[in-house]
C-alpha cells in the first residue's frame, strides 16, 4: 500500500540546508508521525513521498515555496520595549515567542525576539527556515489507513487516542 491521502505515515528523516549542515532528524527507532495529505507537512515532502512503499528512501530539495516560503524582510522589525504592556517586561527575552498582528495583512502571526537592546526589541516574524533550500533525506518507515476520527480531526493519534483536548 503506497503513501496516498488519508493515511497515517511514519518517516525517518535528515534534513540539512544547501551547505550540507545538519538541522533536524528523526530515526526509525523515533520516526515523525503524521497524516498525509492535509497539509501537516511542507508541500515538498508531502510531494516527494506521495505514492513511495513502506521501506523505500527518498531525497528531495525543496524550495521555499515548497517549504517554508520566502524570507521577508518587512517581518524583521525594532519594536520600542514601551510598546510592550509594563507587566509583560520581565517576560521578554531572547527566544520567547508571540503571536502579533501581520504588519500589512494584519493576520495572525508568530514572532520570534531575537535580540533585546537598551529599549529596543529585535523581533521576526519569519519561520527559521524561511527563505532556505533544504534537503531532506527521507525513509518510509510505516503506512496505515488513518481512522475516522483521524481524518475528522486532522492529525493522527498515538496509542492513548487523542492527545489533546
Ligand atoms: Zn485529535
Amino acid at each position: 500500500m503506497p503513501v496516498c491521502k488519508g493515511q497515517v505515515v511514519s518517516i525517518a528523516y535528515k534534513l540539512t540546508d544547501e551547505n550540507g549542515l545538519l538541522i533536524d532528524e528523526a530515526g526509525t527507532d523515533d520516526p515523525l508521525v503524521y497524516l498525509h495529505g492535509y497539509n501537516n507537512l511542507i508541500a515538498g515532502i508531502e510531494e516527494a513521498l506521495q505514492d513511495e512503499d513502506d521501506g523505500s528512501s527518498v531525497s528531495c530539495e525543496v524550495a521555499p515555496d515548497k517549504g517554508y516560503g520566502a524570507y521577508d524582510e518587512n517581518l524583521d522589525l525594532i519594536v520600542p520595549l514601551d510598546q510592550f504592556p509594563e507587566d509583560q517586561h520581565d517576560q521578554l527575552a531572547e527566544g520567547v515567542q508571540f503571536q502579533a498582528p501581520h504588519p500589512e495583512s494584519g493576520e495572525s502571526l508568530m514572532f520570534t525576539i531575537h535580540k533585546m537592546e537598551g529599549d529596543n526589541v529585535y523581533v521576526s516574524g519569519n519561520h527559521p527556515l524561511a527563505g532556505k533550500n533544504l534537503s531532506f533525506d527521507l525513509e518510509v518507515c510505516g503506512i496505515r489507513d488513518a481512522t475516522e476520527e483521524e481524518i475528522q480531526h486532522g492529525h493522527p493519534h498515538g496509542a492513548g487516542g487523542c492527545g489533546h483536548s
